[in-house]
């Protein structure tokens, strides 16, 4: 079967780097119309001229997550250049690695106001506007093991996570009768900017050793998932949450 994705508007946040970045382009592979999205959108010239290089379509707005103005318009660009965003990849996100002894109120609010409220936000603007337009849509939320699971030095990131897992059930609940379905992918340590100084450290040798597969993932392990939730495939599934993670969920204790 198809995925359907070739007649998508996707719009993906924190596409500068990392899995945003790879996720838009393995979309624009699939036809899709893609909008890329981040807090400085001359930074996403380069992938999109990527992606047009390949044949793909791809335009870039500027997004900030934690602000509500800057959302708004982020869609009204997406509206003006390709109409009505019908998959969201709601992907933006930060990691602080710090004690939670040592952590303040400020460490706690720049995590969880990028990572919960602001995947809280584009989603919420997102059905917004799949509803006004009668259209259907696919919300994917970005998620991680840590939202099931805890490591130490990680607190608010895992709170945030765990947030995020609930927020997509509790969407997916409300908004399945406006045909717009949501689910998240919790993706294990998968090696990125976030994370590549702790995973080549001493601890990430630690945290290597327990993932049953015994590697981490690249970004590329994640095109399976990301496009079964994204598109046709995942047509009866909503409030789903898929773990790809080498098998580090069920790590021997
Ligand atoms: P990354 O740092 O390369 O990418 C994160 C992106 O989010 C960046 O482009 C960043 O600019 C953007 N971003 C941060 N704050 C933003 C804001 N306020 N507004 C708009 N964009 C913002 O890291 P990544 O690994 O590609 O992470 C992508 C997502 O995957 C994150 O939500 C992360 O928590 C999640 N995740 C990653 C891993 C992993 O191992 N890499 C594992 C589980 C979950």
């Amino acid at each position: 079967m198809t995925s359907g994705l070739s007649e998508a508007v996707v719009l993906v946040t924190g596409a500068s780097s990392g899995l945003g970045r790879h996720f838009a382009a393995l979309l624009a592979r699939e036809g899709a119309r893609v909008v890329l999205a981040a807090r400085r959108a001359d930074r996403l010239a380069d992938a999109v001229a990527g992606i047009e290089a390949q044949g793909g379509t791809a335009c870039a707005v500027s997004l900030d997550v934690t602000d509500g103005a800057s959302i708004a318009a982020a869609f009204d660009g997406a509206q003006a250049a390709f109409g009505t965003v019908t998959v969201l990849i709601n992907n933006a996100g930060i990691a602080e690695a710090k004690a939670a002894i040592k952590m303040d109120e400020e460490d706690f609010d720049r995590v969880v106001d990028t990572n919960l409220k602001g995947a809280w936000a584009v989603a919420t603007e997102a059905a917004k506007r799949m509803k006004a337009a009668g259209t259907d849509g696919s919300i994917v939320n970005i998620a991680s093991i840590l939202g099931f699971g805890v490591a130490p030095g990680v607190l608010a990131y895992a709170i945030s996570k765990a947030g995020v897992v609930q927020m997509t059930k509790g969407m997916a609940l409300e908004w399945a009768k406006f045909s717009i379905r949501v689910n998240a992918l919790a993706p294990g340590y998968i090696e990125t900017d976030i994370n590549r100084e702790f995973l080549n450290s001493e601890a990430g040798a630690a945290v290597l050793a327990r993932i049953p597969q015994g590697r981490f993932g690249v970004p590329s392990d994640l095109d399976g998932p990301l496009l079964l939730l994204a598109g046709d495939g995942s047509r009866f599934m909503t409030g789903s949450v898929i773990a790809a993670d080498g098998g580090q969920l069920i790590s021997e204790l």
